[in-house]
């Protein structure tokens, strides 16, 4: 991994945070790791997101202990088949490594992980420790390749090189180094896409996936949620890249574009709206008034569809006030989900936003929106007493947050147990917010304690 990989990388020309906005400095995507701050995820916690998904290959973390401690298990990607992904390796290094090296141990952990488990393919994630020693992963990995007969893919994304976003395009390059490309699809159908970016958290592509096969679509290859190694190698033959609510792996898209000649849309599944809009951009893209007819149909029976399963939620939601605090294109693909039940976003998050997200923000929410620059709990507070906020709708870690202001919270980021993507995942989202706000909980929870009474 060379520094002008890197730096290749952190000025990625597709992602709009790089383009040149007067003399202001860009921070999220060149933002270099501080050593001994955790700045939220590093490297290789952002390299294991977005390849961990891959369900049947094994992902072997070498390293200390620590770092396959720290990451593993933590999101709620889902397998519809194969659960090596779910098992975590690691070559556990100690000092003894440190001093005499740590090839050997991979390689015997590789053999270990290609006897015993029989992966599709085996992932090893670089970690600090063996970057800073010097082993030579990527000579590993291609003898044990050799010999074990199956694919071993080095990920050099070791935690001191950058942030999680730095991880998530290095994962990328991987891909794009060592998988796509690789192999031949049985059989291709006249409309076939990728999908670069989403994880099925909460198994919520499961929600989308039917509607590809109801328009004809095929899907060859999910980057990664979900996926089998098999599909990613076969990526290539795809006529175009759908980017799901990710600026992360806009490298991949944009070298396939280069590379293979497919071109890319940038969609988000999340919302009425959006996810019509999706759908209509992709049948503009091929250019098939057949497929146009059966978009807009699809549409139509399913708008329709989703005002009845909506209704018994719209009276209960309309006109509730949240604050939502998430980050990137999520700020606003979900104010235009909450928006389309009747809910009033009146503060978010702009920590992680482009320009371009802040744009949209800034016209969804309308003059008196806020836009929360900074993090941490102690601001958010602050806007949710002075917004009168009824909700927070925000990543795990600020749950109490909510429960300090008494006010309730629904779970938007990776550790979620419900999918709230496509026509369905509306209906999820409808009925999670209502239980979250109408449980007789809250009112219990503002009134005063029997011992403070009379001492209000
Ligand atoms: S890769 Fe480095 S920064 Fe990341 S968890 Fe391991 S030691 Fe920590």
């Amino acid at each position: 991994m060379a520094q002008t990989q890197i730096n290749q990388l952190l000025t990625e020309p597709a992602c709009e945070h790089n383009h040149h906005h007067g003399d202001k400095k860009n921070r999220t995507c060149q933002q270099q790791a501080k050593p001994g701050t955790a700045q939220g995820g590093c490297a290789f916690d952002g390299a294991s997101i977005t390849l961990v998904p891959i369900t049947d290959a094994a992902h072997l973390v070498h390293g200390p202990i620590a770092c396959a401690g720290n990451s593993w298990g933590s999101r709620g990607s889902l397998s519809s088949g194969p659960l090596m992904f779910k098992t975590g390796f690691t070559t556990d290094l100690t000092e003894q490594d440190i001093i005499l090296g740590s090839e050997k141990r991979l390689h015997q952990s590789i053999g270990e992980i290609a006897q015993s488990y029989q992966p599709a393919a085996i992932f090893v994630y670089c970690t600090c420790v063996p970057a800073l020693t010097g082993d030579d992963i990527e000579a590993v990995c291609q003898t044990a390749s050799r010999k074990y007969k199956l694919p071993v893919i080095p990920v050099m994304a070791p935690g001191f090189v950058g942030s999680k976003n730095l991880g998530n395009r290095l994962a990328g390059e991987s891909l794009l180094d060592y998988v796509i490309g690789t192999g031949e699809p049985p059989q291709l159908g006249t409309h076939v896409i990728n999908l670069i970016g989403e994880y099925n958290i909460a198994g919520e592509l499961w929600d989308v996936l039917p509607l590809f096969e109801r328009l004809g679509i095929q899907v060859l290859a999910k980057m990664t949620g979900d996926a089998r190694y098999a599909e990613l190698t076969q990526a290539h033959h795809a006529h175009l890249n759908l980017v799901i609510c990710a600026k992360a792996l806009l490298n991949v898209a944009r070298k396939m574009e280069e590379n293979y000649g497919i071109p890319y849309l940038e969609c988000s599944f999340y919302g009425i709206q959006d996810l019509n809009q999706c759908l209509r951009q992709i049948a503009q893209h091929f250019q098939d008034p057949e497929l146009t007819a059966r978009v807009e149909a699809l549409i139509s029976e399913e708008t329709q569809q989703l005002e009845r399963d909506l209704a018994p939620y719209r009276p209960k939601l309309q006109g509730k006030r949240v604050v939502l605090y998430t980050g990137g294109v999520k700020s606003w693909s979900v104010i235009s989900a909450a928006q389309d039940l009747g809910i009033q976003v009146v503060a978010t998050s702009t920590r992680k936003s482009t320009a371009e997200d802040k744009a949209r923000i800034k016209e969804l929410l309308g003059e008196a929106g806020i836009m929360i620059e900074g993090g941490g709990a102690q601001e958010l507070l602050g806007v949710i007493q002075r917004t009168k906020a009824d909700m927070l709708i925000a990543g795990g870690r600020n749950q109490y947050t909510a429960l300090k202001a008494g006010i309730p919270f629904l779970d938007i980021n990776q550790e979620r147990h419900h999918g709230y993507a496509g026509y369905s995942g509306m209906v999820t989202l409808a009925r999670e917010l209502t239980h979250a706000l109408h449980s007789p909980v809250w009112e219990q929870i503002r009134q005063l304690a029997p011992w403070e009474v009379g001492y209000e």
